[in-house]
């Protein structure tokens, strides 16, 4: 098998293309020809199957080293089809920092249907043992926390999955198979929002997820078809060109990100910097023997009495916008934009103070990008 660049590229080999296209067509249709009623066809209707998402969901399992793969309108589809496969009277134990999105979906969605959830620190080994009930079926979270960047080992918690026959499903959004491939570590499932770095545009939403069984991925399939919150095949042509640039787009991220991280931590404004790859931590160690590199998020924090809001509203070239993971710097204030869901004491029980900002670093010139930080910063 080819190298994982040329993978990222390559992609599977198509079959459907008549026409020597170089790239997989937009099968544009939503139901498909019988040559006879008792005919087995491979598509008969495209909520079932359609040609287009089927090569991003053959892309996506062959990067991440699974069976078969399953393109969704949006993450949150993606993790709702997930665990879905669960049943009434279920447990689960999730990271207590999981995506908020996935947190409503799990406390306030799912709860209603019964299943059962306790949320842990899963950087904590034996907190995540603790949580563990005869129900429990499965253990849920993403390896790299937002906003704090806190890293979890993808192999410690497999290992205690094991140990108690539970399954371990991981949210990959963050890193992406170029920086990890959770299933190779260990876990069962993988799920990711292919809004951020897989579309890596800003232009679409989407989701997938990857099975590394058979007899999971049936359950997951019968899910994406009975729940039907398919990719559209326009949607999936994009996700599929995003993916073919990941390794020289996630080059930049990281180079971008570590050339900031350094320009940060020169600067008295800033009291603290969340970021892996700044060695002489727990999370560093751990992305370091798991991860390929130390991905495109910074969260910093700015000195008590700096005000925050004047600061991200300040800056000139990186947007003020939520989401992240695009070609474009985008920057936040998680208290007051994406995790405003929480109440001031379960932020504050998180870490999440009103003086954090969170840097989605882009593929822009990384002087511009420091610049704009510059100015923001000496007018504080
Ligand atoms: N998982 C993570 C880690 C996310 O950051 C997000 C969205 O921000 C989601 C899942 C949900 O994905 P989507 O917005 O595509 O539904």
């Amino acid at each position: 098998m080819a190298e994982f660049d040329t993978q990222l590229v390559h992609g599977t080999p198509q079959h459907d293309n008549d026409t020597g296209a170089v790239n997989v067509p937009i099968y544009a249709s939503s139901t498909y020809i019988f040559p006879t009623v008792d005919s087995q066809v491979k598509w008969d209707y495209a909520r079932s199957g359609n040609p287009t998402r089927n090569y991003l969901e053959d892309q996506i399992a062959t990067l991440e080293g699974g069976v078969k793969g399953f393109a969704f309108s949006s993450g949150l589809a993606a993790i709702h089809a997930t665990l879905a496969i669960f049943s009434p009277g279920d447990h689960i134990v999730i990271g207590n920092t999981v995506y908020g999105g996935t947190f409503r979906l799990i406390t306030q969605f799912f709860k209603r249907w019964q299943l059962e959830f306790t949320a842990v620190d899963t950087q904590d080994t034996k907190a995540v043992e603790a949580a563990i009930q005869p129900n429990t079926k499965a253990i849920y979270f993403e390896t790299f926390t937002n906003p704090l960047l806190k890293v979890t080992s993808v192999k410690a918690i497999a290992a205690i999955a094991k140990a108690h026959n539970l399954l371990t499903i991981v949210d990959n959004t963050f890193l992406t198979p170029y920086l990890q491939r959770p299933l190779t570590l260990g876990a069962d499932i993988v799920v990711h929002s292919a809004t951020k770095y897989l579309g890596g545009h800003s232009d679409v939403v989407a989701g997938l997820v990857v099975a590394k069984t058979q007899a999971l991925a049936d359950r997951i399939y019968f899910n994406q078809n009975g729940i039907g919150s398919i990719l559209s095949p326009e949607n999936a042509a994009q996700i599929r060109r995003g993916i073919q640039t990941l390794a020289v787009r996630l080059d930049r991220h990281l180079s971008n990100a570590a050339k900031i991280v350094a320009f940060l931590q020169e600067r008295d404004e800033v009291s603290k910097i969340y970021y892996p790859g700044v060695p002489g931590s727990k999370d560093y160690d751990i992305a370091k023997a798991e991860t390929n590199g130390f991905g495109g998020i910074i969260s910093f924090e700015l000195k008590a009495g700096l005000d925050a809001k004047k600061f991200v509203e300040s800056l000139s070239l990186i947007q003020l916008a939520v989401s992240l993971g695009a070609v474009e710097s985008l920057i936040e204030l998680p208290y007051k934009m994406t995790h405003a869901e929480l109440s001031d004491a379960q932020q504050l029980a998180v870490g999440i103070t009103h003086q954090l900002v969170r840097l989605s670093v882009g593929i822009e010139d990384p002087r511009d990008l420091i610049g704009d930080l510059k100015q923001g910063l000496d007018q504080l």
